[in-house]
Order: structure tokens, then C-alpha cells, then sequence
């Protein structure tokens, strides 16, 4: 065995150890989240920072980083399997080691307290108590970024760790053109005078029926459920251990149809791409996958672009009628279509439609920016909120609970991860149209009820690849194009248009 042959070796050895370590502490989160009890808690938190600490111990044993160092300076082929492992290692060493061992245990502390803090602040309405936490971890993700380094702006260095080789120039050049023509379709649809009535879909909805509709669709798009199963979660999520093992939640409300379904098709989307990875990359740093934008294409692709889709209805909407007897017998498919696909402005961005979704995604995306480049102080960021909510989508949060306070992600460090939303939907659109370009019988394939075709060409151009490839090389790969918000933007105005009776 040459030299660096056996050092791969090597290195795959420790990397499955690690991928084991990763995936179990997956299992106990999965737990932790659906049926653990409550009094668990404190112990389920040591369990799992134990796993973390023995796995960040081998990310940072020297052994191993001069393991890759020797590894780059064998030269693997470029676009090689080897060379991809080798990046993605480097990826997975330079996030345990460049940011201090000090700042992390601040980081995770603050998080903690803020967290709690921040549940508080909303609970009561009200942005001040929250506001000297929010100012600290500001300043500690500013550090964290510095450690991890950048060129532009601090925003770059965290948003890299969710989108590899993005930046806030990148995204930014995608988002603002994106933003002129939604902010005009939002106000076409308004000026039409038209509203989408939603009524059918808030009618009384057997729980059990929900979760059987909702797994049949999921199964029927291709979910494998001998490697994943349903159970019921309060926010709901896709999450993978090891691909044989990628399970989903949803929540139910018995009066309201669409967060059962259109979330379990969201969340089936992405436990297709996680299944999907290429057996040979089990337990190798190349179990994963691309990026959180290509997630969120696989995500976006199934709930909106198949699943909120006429043709899809026209197949579907026979078995919609039997899951719930009596509830839709008298509701014609154009009637439900227009239900699920209503526009409307409001604060809330998890409740948002297609078209609404992205302006919420941008507000927090120029918010982040100024205040990671101290532009905006935190005191004046609810003023800032409500006067983009104003701009972008034409109304102002009447509290900050529903305003500024609305989600988790700033009161735990996620920060740089807003845009990977809207890149998912400008991403999902591209790959949708170059696989039927490939495939031309996929539309036709929708409405009469049957999906392999579509999956197989994700699974061919996106999902058995993990990590190999980098996102936008995964994109031009697949597309032969590079992100481009053009096939995006065509279908919604295409379809809103049509929907509220547009020129
Ligand atoms: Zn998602």
C-alpha cells in the first residue's frame, strides 16, 4: 500500500469512530426532542455533551491533523473521492480548532442563558430584557468569526459553516434582484382586490387520519420508513442517524390542515436526500450532506414545487378525499388548490406563503449583516425590524413577540444561517427544471400519482453524492447552470398570476 493510500486508511478509521460518536448523540437528541421525559433532561444533556467532548477530542488530537496536512500534500486528483474526504476532514478539523477552547465554553454558556432569556422576553412582549444578551452574543460570534477568519465581513465566516464557499456578497447579489420583483408581485396580488378563501382546510381534522395521509404521500414520494418513521414533536424536524436511520416529526393541529401535511412533505424532502447518499459513503466524512441551501432544495422541491402544485392535486386529491370522509366531498380540487396556495402578508415567517417567505428571510439577512459589521447597535434592531416589515411586506408587528422576537435562531448563535432558506427555494426550482429537461414525463408522472422518476434524477444528480461536491459545484453539475434566481422567479409569477387572475 503507497504512503498516502494507507494514510486515507488511517484517517477513514478515525472518521468512522467519529461518524458513530456524531450519529449516536443524534439518536439522544431525536429523544430527547419526541419522547423523553421531562426529568430527564439534565442527565440526557450530560449524556450527550460527553459524546461531543470525546468526539471533539479525536477532531483536535494532533495525530489526526497532521494526518490531513500529509493527506493535502499528497495531492489527490481534483474532483477526486479522495480529495473530496480529504476537504471535508479539513472542514470538520478547522471548526474544532480555530475558534479558542475559551470562546466555545462562552459561546455554549451564553447560549444557555440567553435562550432562556429570549423565551422570557417574548413571553412578555418585550425586545428590553433580551437586548444586553443579544448584545453579547453579537460580540462573541464577531470573535468566533474573527477565529475562523474571513476576507468582506464577519457575516462570511459564519455563513461559510452552513453554505460552504457562499458569502454575503454572493448572497447578496442573488437576494436583490430576487427582492424588487417580490416586493412588486406581493403588491400585484394585493391590488388585485382578490383574496384565496382557507376555510376547507380549517375544518375538524381526525389526528390519526392526518398521520396516516401525511406518511402515505411521504412514502409514496419515495420515504423509505424500514429506515425512518413519523412521530409527533412540538418543532418539527428531519433528522439523520447515519443514512440506514433518517427519521421525521411533524405536529398536529386538529383544526388547521397544513401544518401536518405541508410540514411532513417538507421534512420527507429532506430525509429523501439523506437516504439517498451513496452506501459507499457510510461512516467517511462524505456522509453528509452538501450544504443547508441544496437541504432545503430537496425540502422546498417536495412540499411546494410538487406538493402545493396543481398537477400534483389532480392526483392526489381523490385519496385527500377518502383519508377524511365527509370533509372534502363537496369541495371542488380548484377550491382546496387556491386554499393551499393563499398570499398573504403577515409577521409570522413559519406561517408564511411562497411568495411572502423569501421578504421575511431578507429582513433578517440585512439585519444580521449591520449588526455583525456594527452598523446597527441591538437597541435600535426592533425599530429596524418593524421599518423592513414595512418596506419589504407592508406591514408592522403590533409587539415584538411576533416581531423581532419571533425566532429561536439569534438567542442560540445561529447566525449567517437565515439565507440558506431562500437560496433552498431559488436552488429547488433549478434542479426541478433541469430534471424534467432530463425527464419530460415528470409532470405528467406527478399528476398521475407516481414519483421515481423525479427521485431518481435527484437521487442521480443531488442526493447519492453527500458531500463530494461543494454546493454551487453540485449545482452546476446537476443544472448546468450557476445559482440563478431566474427559473424561481418565473414560477411564481407564473403561478400567482394564474392564482389571483394576473395579467
Ligand atoms: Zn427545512
Amino acid at each position: 500500500m503507497s504512503e498516502p493510500d494507507d494514510q486515507l486508511r488511517r484517517l477513514l478509521e478515525r472518521a468512522a469512530v467519529i461518524a458513530d460518536l456524531t450519529q449516536a448523540r443524534s439518536v439522544l437528541s431525536w429523544d430527547e426532542n419526541t419522547y423523553m421525559p421531562a426529568g430527564a433532561a439534565e442527565a440526557r444533556g450530560q449524556q450527550m455533551a460527553t459524546l461531543e467532548t470525546v468526539a471533539h477530542r479525536m477532531l483536535t488530537d494532533p495525530e489526526l491533523i497532521a494526518l490531513v496536512g500529509d493527506l493535502e500534500a499528497a495531492g489527490f486528483p481534483d474532483g477526486s473521492v479522495e480529495a473530496a474526504t480529504v476537504r471535508q476532514a479539513r472542514r470538520a478539523v478547522d471548526q474544532a480548532t480555530k475558534v479558542p477552547v475559551e470562546l466555545v465554553e462562552a459561546l455554549g454558556k451564553h447560549v444557555a442563558r440567553a435562550r432562556s432569556v429570549w423565551a422570557q422576553a417574548r413571553q412578555q412582549q418585550s425586545f428590553a430584557p433580551f437586548a444586553p444578551e443579544l448584545e453579547r452574543m453579537v460580540d462573541l460570534k464577531r470573535q468566533e468569526a474573527a477565529a475562523l477568519g474571513y476576507q468582506d465581513h464577519p457575516f462570511d465566516a459564519l455563513h461559510d459553516q452552513f453554505e460552504p464557499g457562499s458569502t454575503a456578497a454572493r448572497v447578496r447579489s442573488v437576494f436583490e434582484p430576487l427582492r424588487e420583483e417580490l416586493v412588486a408581485l406581493v403588491r400585484e396580488i394585493q391590488d388585485s382586490g382578490r383574496t384565496l378563501d382557507d376555510a376547507v382546510l380549517r375544518q375538524t381534522f381526525d389526528e390519526d387520519a392526518q398521520r396516516r395521509f401525511a406518511l402515505d404521500l411521504a412514502t409514496a414520494f419515495g420515504y423509505d420508513t424500514e429506515h425512518g418513521r413519523l412521530d409527533p414533536t412540538v418543532h418539527p424536524f428531519a433528522m439523520s442517524m447515519s443514512k440506514y436511520d433518517v427519521r421525521i416529526t411533524t405536529r398536529y393541529q386538529r383544526h388547521y390542515l397544513n401544518t401536518a401535511l405541508f410540514g411532513t412533505l417538507h421534512e420527507t424532502g429532506h430525509a429523501l436526500y439523506e437516504q439517498g447518499i451513496d452506501d459507499a459513503y457510510y461512516r467517511t466524512p462524505l456522509e453528509a450532506t452538501a450544504s443547508l441551501g441544496i437541504h432545503e432544495s430537496q425540502s422546498r422541491l417536495w412540499e411546494n414545487v410538487v406538493g402545493r402544485s396543481r398537477g400534483f392535486w389532480e392526483g392526489a386529491y381523490p385519496w385527500l378525499q377518502r383519508a377524511f370522509p365527509g370533509a372534502f366531498d363537496k369541495v371542488r380540487l380548484d377550491t382546496f388548490y387556491a386554499a393551499i396556495n393563499r398570499v398573504e402578508p403577515s409577521f409570522i415567517r413559519v406561517e408564511a406563503d411562497e411568495v411572502t417567505y423569501n421578504l421575511h428571510v431578507m429582513v433578517r439577512f440585512e439585519l444580521e449583516q449591520a449588526l455583525l459589521g456594527g452598523e446597527l447597535e441591538v437597541r435600535d434592531l426592533p425599530e429596524a425590524w418593524n421599518a423592513r416589515y414595512a418596506e419589504f411586506l407592508g406591514v408592522t408587528p403590533p409587539n415584538d413577540a411576533v416581531g423581532v422576537l419571533q425566532d429561536v435562531h439569534w438567542s442560540i448563535g445561529l447566525f449567517g444561517y437565515f439565507p440558506t432558506y431562500t437560496l433552498g427555494n431559488v436552488m429547488s426550482l433549478q434542479l426541478y427544471e433541469a430534471a424534467v429537461a432530463a425527464e419530460p414525463s415528470i409532470p405528467r408522472d406527478i399528476r398521475e400519482g407516481r414519483f421515481s422518476r423525479l427521485l431518481g434524477w435527484l437521487r442521480e444528480n443531488v442526493h447519492r453524492h453527500g458531500s463530494r461536491y461543494l454546493p454551487e459545484e453540485l449545482l452546476r453539475n446537476a443544472t448546468g447552470s450557476d445559482l440563478d434566481a431566474g427559473p424561481y422567479l418565473r414560477y411564481l409569477k407564473d403561478k400567482y398570476q394564474a392564482l389571483y387572475g394576473l395579467a
